[in-house]
């Protein structure tokens, strides 16, 4: 059975990159009917956060991409916590030293670096391994020095392959790393020890991970030998390194970069089916004629042997083209709910709506549902039917619009408008007087004739369909605008 996990450290703000690796991983479990794990990877005090492990939770429950074990939910190798697992760790490090596979080192960096020089070798070619075998009386003497040793692992002097899912054949030759502190001299454990550790005794199957850490897998899959050698588990998992998420001018896309930051696109507007969608275009395709569809056709066809091993650039301008279309595919219901807090938000009303409130909305969301590609671009398009005539603000440059014509067409609009029984004031019989009056009667181009009325009304030169917006703020309050202009 496939067990994949999303194993983050807790530091920043949630990055696109990482959460296209969370996807992927997701995607990979509910595709072949397996297991999601959610670990928490907070070993380093220094850097992390509860704030960002809030973050974390949060983003995945905003995309809905739910697990079957880790945190919040529990399973069997709980607590998913690496800080709360250190007495597991402790546990497995006795073990691995009585086996003879971590050994205790008690040099430092720079008495490595100075070693190098003194034996004529590049000061920066690290550790050469050359206290695997310290007797007992050296280990006593550098002790009798108030010193404290670091643990090793002894990696295997053979070269080093794996077939990555991604990528084929991956080989690193004899030598290219040394044995490498897995327990720092104060006892704590390091990253590239606990995490293969979790792995094992969590049955992860497949390790589907950034391109980033690719560098550190053969020191893992050494450390998984030991493990198995004490019977920690039975097998080294499959690894697939995903590709790096580029930003502009092919740069790899960094934390600090604004567009990395999966919260920001949340606040724009996106909605999570069009997020989802993108980022699963970082590094797969469906077919090459269509990149938009749902993440139930995602996890369907989704393989990671399919994943692309170059580079993806995250490309906003397609993102934001995605996420229209998934608006687009909304009901228009969802997509009128889902408008509340980015209309709550730039003030245009406040939760929970009035029965009026609720009303424009529903009659207003339709409208822009077609235009929009953003859900925070609907404030500033419907701010207006939320206001009362006398609160619309006109926006300069729709008043500097205004053609010298534009008095002689507000009075002339509102005298038809004023003429059609309030009852009867829909779109259609607006749309008809006006082209009476100002098209066929006053002979105006219509974007002459109904840029004026779009300002009155809207307070702005561009709005959703100018003669559906005066059917919802009604006859009263449309000729209030066109009046309140006329001046
Ligand atoms: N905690 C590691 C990170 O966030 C996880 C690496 C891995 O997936 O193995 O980089």
């Amino acid at each position: 059975d496939v067990r994949v996990r999303f194993c983050p450290s807790p530091t920043g703000t949630p990055h696109v990159g990482l959460i296209r690796t969370a996807m992927f991983n997701w995607a990979y479990a509910r595709h072949t009917g397996g297991t999601m794990i959610f670990r928490i990877e907070d070993t380093d005090a220094a850097r992390d956060s509860e704030e960002s492990f809030q973050q974390l939770v949060e983003a995945m429950r905003w995309l809905k991409l739910d697990w079957d074990e880790g945190v919040g939910v529990g399973g069997p190798q709980q607590p998913y916590r690496q800080s709360e697992r250190y007495d597991i760790y402790r546990g497995i490090i006795e073990r691995l030293k009585t086996s003879g596979h971590i050994y205790e080192s008690f040099v430092t960096g720079e008495e490595i670096e100075a070693r190098n020089v003194s034996l004529g070798r590049d000061p920066k070619m690290g550790y050469d391994n050359f206290e695997r075998d310290l007797t007992e009386e050296q280990k006593a003497a550098y002790r009798a020095e108030g010193r404290s040793p670091a643990l090793r692992l002894r990696v295997p002097d053979s070269e080093l392959s794996f077939d990555d899912l991604v990528r084929g054949e991956i080989t690193f030759p004899a030598g290219s790393f040394s044995d490498f502190v897995v327990v720092r001299p104060n006892g704590h454990p390091l990253y590239p020890f606990v995490n293969p550790v979790d792995d094992a005794l969590m049955g992860v199957t497949h390790v589907l991970r950034g391109e980033d850490l690719l560098s550190s897998t053969p020191r893992q899959i050494a450390l998984y030998h030991a493990l198995i050698d004490i019977g920690v588990t039975t097998f080294v998992p499959r690894f697939g390194h995903l590709p790096y998420v580029m930003g502009d001018k092919n740069k790899k896309l960094s934390k600090r970069d604004a567009e990395a930051n999966l919260f920001l696109h949340r606040d724009r507007g996106f909605i999570p089916e069009g997020l989802l969608n993108y980022l699963a275009l970082l590094g797969w395709s469906l077919s090459h004629d269509r990149d938009v569809f749902s993440i139930d056709e995602f996890t369907t066809a989704f393989d990671v042997v399919n994943v692309n091993p170059n580079p993806a650039r995250f490309d906003l301008k397609k993102a934001e083209s995605i996420n229209g279309d998934h608006i687009r595919l909304l009901e228009p219901t969802d997509f009128a709910s889902r408008l509340v807090p980015y209309l709550a938000t730039a003030g245009v009303l406040a939760e929970p709506l009035t029965d009026a409130q609720q009303a424009i909305l529903t009659a207003a969301a339709p409208l822009i549902q077609e235009r929009i590609a953003l859900l925070g671009e609907a404030p500033a398009m419907l701010g207006f039917l939320f206001v009362t005539s006398a609160e619309l603000v006109h926006e300069a440059d729709a008043l500097a619009s205004l053609p010298a014509t534009a008095r002689d067409i507000l009075v002339a609009s509102s005298a038809a408008l004023a003429a059609i029984p309030a009852a009867e004031f829909t779109h259609d019989r607006a749309h008809v007087v006006l082209t009476e009056t100002l098209i066929e009667g006053l002979g105006l181009k219509p974007r002459v004739a109904f840029g004026p009325l779009r300002v009155a009304v809207s307070g702005r030169k561009v709005s959703p369909p100018l003669f559906e917006s005066m059917e919802i703020l009604g006859r009263t309050d449309t000729l209030a605008r066109l009046d309140r202009l006329v001046g």
